[in-house]
């Protein structure tokens, strides 16, 4: 089985990058998704922050590990795909409610190997400046990027497909047969499809799919909010994150906001929920007089309670394969990498036998 046939479910950031990988290597690979168009979960209300210092003060080491790897691993995905993937944000910027506060955050970051700089208060202004009320400290991180997430989605599977892989939209599947201990199909309402390998790569949705051959109690949805306006801020090309809002530019006229979600997702709470976060957004910038909410969302994000993502084989079957974890944009290529390794070195085996 030197070029296995791998099936990957989901065509959201982790089955298009997964999807890529496997058929940058050599796997016969089709992506389906259940939805007609691709990142149409969670991925399409994502920030796409790639970056660490975002993470808690609780992100154990290794996790933080990873988070700092994406960084790389987007640049030479980046450079690879020639320039599609990376949304051209620069940077990111982030303190807290005082300075103490700030420097315990400085520490932190910088003793799980962050490139993280003080950033003093006229520095910030010549980086940031429509900022108003701006912090007597904050930490510039100069290395962390952003993605704009249903656009890296296209450009991951249009790469995927220049390597030979399928992609087949409105395709949902239900379950899987088996044989011999083993997946031999996908089932779909319009068919099975052989597979020598799947990869369930289906977000808050993976639950259903994965829990006949592993345990996946402890994966929950975790909905955040996020919110697009409409406002030119010429000058600002980084992330921002202050106590009051996690802020960046998405295109020349665009800001997106990120945040938790509101209890009322009524339209009307939707909406107020918007007008809230313009308020903020305002104390920030200023007045921003053409600044408009143009739209709310809500994304579930797939997670799990323990926060250690469903990666690699499931139980005792030895050709199903879980990708699932919470932040996935960040960790989508380290989830790629391990499970092509780990597909190819199991189709080396079953070659043998
Ligand atoms: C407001 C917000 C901000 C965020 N910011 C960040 C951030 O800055 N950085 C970060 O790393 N993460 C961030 N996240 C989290 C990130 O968006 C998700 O972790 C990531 O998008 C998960 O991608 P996914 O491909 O695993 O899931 P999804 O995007 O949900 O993709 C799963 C796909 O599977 C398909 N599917 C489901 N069931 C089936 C089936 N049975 N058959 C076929 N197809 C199926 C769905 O249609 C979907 O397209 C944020 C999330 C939100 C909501």
């Amino acid at each position: 089985m030197v070029s296995p046939h791998v099936t990957v479910i989901g065509a959201g950031i982790t089955g298009s990058m997964i999807g890529y990988h496997l058929a940058r290597a050599g796997a016969r690979t089709l992506i389906v998704d259940q939805a007609s168009l691709p990142a149409n979960g969670v991925t399409r209300h994502s920030f796409g922050w790639i970056g660490s210092i975002a993470a808690d003060y609780d992100t154990k080491a290794e996790h933080y590990a990873l988070l700092l790897a994406a960084i790389d691993h987007y640049g030479a995905l980046d450079r690879e795909l020639g320039g599609g993937l990376l949304d051209g944000t620069r940077g990111a910027v982030r303190w807290e409610q005082d300075r103490e506060k700030t420097e315990e955050l400085l520490r932190f970051h910088r003793s799980l190997g962050a490139n993280t700089l003080p950033i003093a208060s006229d520095d910030l202004k010549s980086r940031l400046p429509a900022l108003m009320d701006r912090p007597e400290l904050a930490l510039y991180a100069p290395d962390e990027v952003a993605i704009h997430p249903d656009r890296a989605v296209q450009t991951l599977l249009r790469a995927a497909q220049e390597k030979g892989a399928q992609v087949q939209l409105n395709a949902s599947a239900y379950g899987f047969s088996e044989k011999n201990g083993q997946v031999n199909a996908v089932l779909f309402e319009q068919g099975a499809v052989k597979t020598d390998f799947v990869v369930v790569a289906a977000g808050a949705e993976s639950g259903r799919l994965l829990s006949p051959y592993m345990e996946t109690g402890d994966l929950v949805r975790s909905p955040a909010a996020m919110v697009r306006i409409r406002c030119s801020l010429p000058e600002f090309g980084c992330v921002v994150q202050s106590p009051q809002i996690e802020v960046r530019r998405l295109d020349e006229n665009h800001l997106i906001v990120a945040g938790d979600a509101p209890d009322d997702r009524s339209n009307s709470g939707l909406e107020n929920y918007g007008q809230d976060v313009l308020k903020a957004l305002r104390l920030t910038f200023g007045e921003l007089p053409d600044a408009e909410v143009t739209q709310v969302s809500i994304g579930e994000r797939p997670t799990t309670t323990s926060g250690e993502p469903l990666l690699g084989r499931c139980g005792s079957m030895t050709n199903l394969f879980a990708a699932v974890g919470h932040p996935g944009v960040i960790l989508a290529p380290h989830f790629a990498r391990q499970l092509t390794d780990e597909i190819f070195a199991r189709a080396a085996v079953e070659e043998i036998l």
